[in-house]
């Protein structure tokens, strides 16, 4: 089967994928997968979202040449896909978009999801405003208390923010409470999630409205280099920003796909979110892939700075461009992302995400060796949101020292 075609009628890509939820969730799942294939053949559909990611969320975002960069890195050229630029500062939009005209056309007005850090949740209650819904975010205790800034500003735009005080109080226990109310209320409301995961169709669907980053960056790099990337770099937390820009390129056997999960603070488990490197095989939300977890097989814990990258599964069909050999997946720590971020603002201006500057340090990492390459790294998202955590870890730049330790309750 042609990697485009995937994933199978059961949403599986290769082993991986699936739909392993409870049986009350399946008619819920059917019924969204059924209201899915309907609105892609419908040309209303992507026209109406086309529109929407035109006028209102910013597309395209530019595909930029980051000159100083390129010439302070000695080798490869590297480009920049500013998904910064978009409204609310990140990609997620892109979805929330395309999920909310499917909400309607199946008579759905009320908006569940998820979310850790908060982008998310900002992004669905964005959506929702602009579609007059009812929106209900779950977010773990501890992650509100992290992130009270888009606590705020979900409220700001009309959001419920519920607290959830289960578990370990952070995005696992988020997506198990709005998939508890999915069940409950699913005649009314749609579970609009923020990643490329969870059960069948999701990460097919999630895949699906990203993709038009590829596509854009595919269109640029032909018409501003005149010929296709060598490599292309995507920081991977679920995975919906690696394979929207990933996906048009799969059958390009010439351009290497290169993504970047968090290597935290060290290899034990606990101090990363590298799925690959440290997990195997397993079932999380309903979906089956390379997971974090300890010998019992209980799911792991994970740290990263960066909190949209920090999740212990990583979205089934990266498993399968891994196992594969199509996609490579590397990591990087920390102290390098944070690096990274300093170089980029110092060379060119931009304040990228923690996320993003995940995927730029590996770029900064590769160059070197690489002259006569074209690179493109996906700028998952602007870094206002990490303003916090990027004055606490250099306090060479913040000397008033009682601002500092002010925030840093709040931003560990
Ligand atoms: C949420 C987020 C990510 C991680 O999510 P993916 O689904 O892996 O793309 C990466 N970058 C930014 C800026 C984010 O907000």
């Amino acid at each position: 089967m042609s990697s485009t075609t995937l994933p199978d009628a059961l949403g599986h890509f290769g082993p991986y994928g699936g739909r392993y939820v409870p049986e009350v969730l399946m008619s819920p799942l059917e019924e969204l997968e059924r209201a899915y294939s309907d609105a892609r053949l419908d040309p209303s559909f992507e026209a109406e979202l086309h529109s929407l990611l035109h006028h209102y969320a910013g597309r395209p975002t530019p595909l930029y040449f980051a000159s100083r960069l390129t010439e302070s890195c000695g080798g490869a050229q590297i480009w920049l896909k500013r998904e910064d630029l978009l409204h609310t500062g990140a990609h997620k939009i892109n979805n929330c978009l395309g999920q909310i005209l499917l909400a309607r056309r199946m008579g759905k007005h009320r908006i569940i999801a998820e979310t850790g850090a908060g982008q998310h949740g900002v992004a669905t209650a964005t959506v929702c405003a602009l579609f007059g819904m009812e929106c209900v975010v779950y977010m773990g205790e501890e992650d509100m208390r992290r992130q009270r800034l888009n606590v705020f500003r979900m409220r700001l735009l009309g959001a419920t923010v519920v607290a959830v005080a289960n578990g370990s109080r952070t995005l696992k226990d988020a997506i198990s409470e709005a998939m508890r109310d999915w069940v409950t209320n699913v005649a009314t409301t749609h579970y609009l999630l923020g990643s490329a995961l969870g059960a069948h169709p999701y990460p097919m669907m999630v895949r699906d409205f990203h993709k038009v980053i590829g596509e854009e960056t595919r269109a640029q790099s032909l018409e501003q280099i005149g010929r296709l990337p060598d490599t292309i770099l995507a920081c991977v937390g679920g995975g919906s920003n690696a394979i929207g820009v990933f996906y048009p390129f799969v059958g390009d056997a010439s351009v290497r796909l290169i993504g970047i999960e968090a290597g935290g603070r060290g290899h034990r488990l606990g101090d990363h979110a590298a799925r690959f490197s440290g997990g195997s095989p397993g079932v999380l939300h309903g979906a089956f892939s390379y997971l974090l977890q300890d010998d019992q097989g209980q799911v792991g814990l994970t740290h990263s700075v960066s909190a949209g990258l920090d999740y212990a599964l990583i979205g089934p069909e990266h498993a399968w461009l891994h196992d594969r050999n199509r996609a490579e997946y590397v990591s990087i720590s920390d102290a390098d992302a944070l690096t990274a971020a300093k170089t980029l603002a110092r060379l060119e201006g931009i304040i990228p995400a923690l996320e993003s500057s995940h995927a730029i340090a590996e770029a900064i990492r590769r160059a070197p060796s690489e002259p006569n390459h074209v690179y493109v790294v996906n700028v998952s998202g602007r870094g206002d949101k990490d303003i916090d955590i990027y004055r606490e870890n250099m306090p060479e730049l913040d000397p008033d020292d009682s601002a500092s330790s002010e925030q840093r309750g709040d931003a560990g």
